[in-house]
């Protein structure tokens, strides 16, 4: 037991909060705790919501609970989660562990019945205090890689009472981390008409110097008005080469803090406007998270503090400044950047470069583009900025901008299909084109009379597609009259070429059988252990069907003894 406790010893970081209980949660796995997620990281659309701890590339390995409770929900799904588990603790917080393998036996029985009684794989549950009581060291489950999880690992949280994820290090949890971050990019953001930079009012790359302890300078930079900064950082613990995000980035005009965000605590509900931190274009551009260090208008976040002039500077003379960054992992460990300002009062031109289009998005209003059989609706604030919106429509092709805009709300995409004969119609679905090859992606599709609507946050390319592709269905550990008595798994590969797998159900004899699906496989598993398989000869049934509505039936039988 001894090992259980050496890695949730109390942090003594200069971030120990005292506020949030110490040593009152133990870890939720025996093994050492090297991280391949840090909390509130950058992830696409999101910040990551707890820890990402890494199993040793293996699935199995036992996850505790980690303080007495309650089993409070428990969420089984093919995507996101996969299969997860949720603690409630006397305490007000919640334990979270995420694309389990399997759970214990207690609450993986208690699971089942359920998904019998509701024939689903997929379930949401929210057991009462009394039904799962957890004791503090319990094995709830085992680690795993289900749902959208690329590789075995434990997802962890902490949440309090209002959902809130909370970096689950302020409980301390202890990582060995004495490497500090690392800053790849910087940019300087001109703001206004006349502000400009390096001569430009254009964004600009500055060009950093490394210093030999890990700090970065950046020499004779000139700037006249408004001026805000971006920042590329990475973090790495010591026993993992995985890029982490950082904790706390703090600014510091003339040796005054002027801007700061902390890692600490963030709600689902602002989880989105990660979009607003980053400079959006530029990640869809470059692929690169640049954070910006201001905070421009209609900005939800919570995650600011010590904010001055929105971490904006102000330069109007030539007199010479210095703009300072400290950026900080959870340990402490703390990088420089240092940039030396010389004022710059020379008159630059400015150079325009908006494209006006016939279409000028006003992100407070709601806004209708309609041309042909295509119409676009946008809610008020779907947008954080207004803009100009490219829109045109062309033999049941939408082009609606490129998806460099961060894109608040859903909106609703209209094809009229009245001159489609209704042979075709069934089949016909929205498409968004993706990737460098415009791959046609199903966008999931509502047909209302003669109308198909999809919602969605993508801006881009989108078209009516015609999905005649049947899903496929095949047996994977056995053949029609096979003998399975010695089985313990009846595996089933399903696939559909199309739009994908919208459906599933499999029957023995009549009777519904629980089958996973890993999607990642594609392949369909169902446990003779359930037993419910009890006859000698089974006639097994499977059903699959896609998202348009195209099905496949697979008919065979099996004997066990
Ligand atoms: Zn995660």
């Amino acid at each position: 037991m001894r090992i259980l406790f050496l890695f949730f010893l109390l942090s003594y970081s200069v971030f120990s909060q005292s506020e949030y209980p110490q040593n009152y949660f133990r870890s939720p796995l025996d093994i050492n705790i090297v991280l391949a997620g840090t909390f509130a990281e950058l992830r696409s659309n999101h910040f990551h919501s707890g820890l990402d701890i890494k199993t040793k590339r293996k699935e199995g390995l036992k996850v505790y609970g980690i303080a007495e409770g309650y089993v409070s929900r428990i969420k089984i799904a093919h995507f996101g989660y996969g299969k997860a588990l949720y603690i409630t603790h006397p305490n007000g917080y919640t334990s979270v562990y995420a694309h389990l393998q399997k759970f214990s036996p207690e609450i993986e029985n208690y699971i089942k019945t359920k998904q019998y009684d509701k024939e689903s794989f997929e379930i949401e549950l929210f057991p009462t205090p009394e039904a799962l009581k957890i004791a503090k060291s319990d094995i709830v489950a085992y680690s795993g890689n289900t749902g959208s999880s690329s590789g075995p690992h434990l997802h962890f949280e902490i949440r309090d009472n209002a959902e809130r994820p909370i970096n689950p290090m302020l409980f301390g949890v202890d990582v060995l981390d004495t490497t500090k971050p690392i800053i790849a990019n910087v940019y300087a953001y001109p703001i206004g008409v006349n502000s400009h930079v390096n001569g430009s009012n254009k964004k600009q790359k500055l060009r950093i110097i490394p210093q030999k302890n890990g700090d970065y300078k950046i020499e004779d930079l000139k700037a006249f008005g408004t001026v805000g900064f971006a920042v590329e950082t990475i973090d790495r613990q010591d026993l993992a080469s995985n890029k982490n995000g950082v904790y706390n980035i703090s600014t510091y005009y003339n040796g005054n803090q002027n801007f700061e965000i902390d890692f600490k605590r963030f709600s689902f509900a602002e989880t989105k406007h990660l979009n607003r931190l980053i400079d959006y274009s530029h990640y869809k551009k470059n692929k690169e998270r640049l954070q910006k260090l201001f905070r421009e208008e209609n900005n939800p976040l919570s995650l600011y503090d010590n904010i001055i002039d929105n971490g904006y500077i102000s330069i109007y003379d030539t007199i010479s400044s210095v703009y300072k960054a400290k950026i900080s992992d959870y340990k402490g460990n703390t990088t420089n950047l240092d940039i030396m300002i010389k004022g710059d009062t020379k008159l630059v031109d400015a150079v325009e470069d908006e494209v006006v289009t016939q279409h000028y998005i006003q992100h407070d209003l709601e806004a209708e583009l309609s041309q042909d059989n295509v119409k676009v609706n946008f809610y008020s604030d779907t947008f954080y900025d207004s803009f100009f919106i490219d829109f045109s429509v062309k033999n049941d092709t939408l082009k609606l901008h490129e998806p460099v805009v961060p894109v608040k709300k859903s909106f609703t995409i209209a094809f009229d299909i009245s001159s489609y004969n209704e042979a075709d119609l069934k089949q016909l679905y929205i498409a968004e084109l993706i990737g460098w090859n415009d791959w046609p992606s199903y966008s999931s599709t509502k047909r209302k009379g003669n109308v198909l609507t999809t919602r969605t946050k993508d801006l881009g390319t989108y078209v009516l597609a015609r999905d005649t592709i049947m899903p496929t269905i095949k047996p994977v550990n056995f053949k029609k009259g096979s003998w399975l008595s010695k089985y313990r798994f009846l595996k089933i590969k399903i696939d559909d070429k199309g739009t994908g797998v919208s459906n599933y159900r499999a029957t023995v004899n009549g009777k519904w059988i629980l089958m996973e699906y890993n999607y990642k496989n594609k392949t369909l598993t169902h446990d003779f252990n359930d037993g419910v398989i009890t006859e000698t000869k089974n006639n097994l049934k499977v059903i699959v069907t896609d998202n348009v509505g195209n099905s496949t039936t697979f008919e065979t039988t099996f004997f066990r003894k």
